[in-house]
């Protein structure tokens, strides 16, 4: 793959910008992609710019503000909270149909830009109640983006059966530990780095990484 063109599906945030890393490692050149969906915060966006500024990766920014016009919800509202789902129900953070049609749009640039692979950070391990993150429905996206253009998509996971702290693991592999710490965004107050430490997002990013530098130190 080493010669071979990637798009990744990059948000700004821990894992996305692990894909990436993980990418410019896989493939010989690597582009990014953010979809613009009046996140609760533009930060998400400027941070993107920043990371992929920083690598000297090509950056695309797609608008995809439909998305809140058809289901508004915690990420993209300021008057929803950020809930975890409850009593089997869907966190409020959960946006239908986000991931198929993010993937489907990075298919469609992926096709444009001559590249074959699509790498996204979604995960199944913690995936929250989000069914569009199971590996389930990456494969099955994956044979329909490859039916309806007739092209030879690969889809990568690599942090699919991962937990955070493994994804952590994977981040300092990659040589890329203190990037992916001080300079990605996850919380969802838009605070950099460790966050605001109060929100779903920051619990779950530092129960992780206090699991992976205790792991680190047994080691
Ligand atoms: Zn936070």
């Amino acid at each position: 793959m080493k010669k071979e063109k990637a798009v990744v599906v990059f948000s700004g945030g821990q894992d996305s910008t692990t894909c990436l890393f993980w990418a410019m490692e896989q493939f010989s050149e690597v582009v990014a992609v953010t979809f613009d969906y009046n996140q609760r915060h533009q930060q998400e966006i400027d941070c993107a710019k920043a990371i992929t500024g920083e690598l000297g990766i090509q950056h695309h920014i797609l608008d995809m503000s439909l998305l809140n016009q058809l289901a508004p919800n915690a990420l993209t509202r300021d008057d929803i909270e950020v809930k975890d789902g409850e009593n089997g129900d869907l966190p409020s953070t959960f946006v239908p149909g986000r991931n198929l049609l993010f993937m489907s749009f990075a298919g469609i640039l992926a096709r444009q830009i001559g590249a074959r692979h699509i790498v996204t950070g979604v995960c199944e391990t913690d995936f929250s109640g989000y069914p569009d993150c199971r590996d389930i429905f990456i494969k099955s996206l994956n044979v329909t983006l490859n039916l309806s253009m007739d092209d030879n998509f690969v889809i990568h996971t690599p942090l699919m059966w991962l937990n955070k702290a493994e994804t952590w693991k994977l981040a300092d592999d990659l040589g890329a530990f203190e990037f992916v710490r001080e300079k990605t965004l996850t919380c969802y107050n838009g605070i950099v780095s460790d966050g605001c430490g109060e929100c779903p997002a920051c619990r779950l990013r530092k129960n992780g990484l206090d699991e992976y530098l205790k792991m680190k130190e047994g080691l």
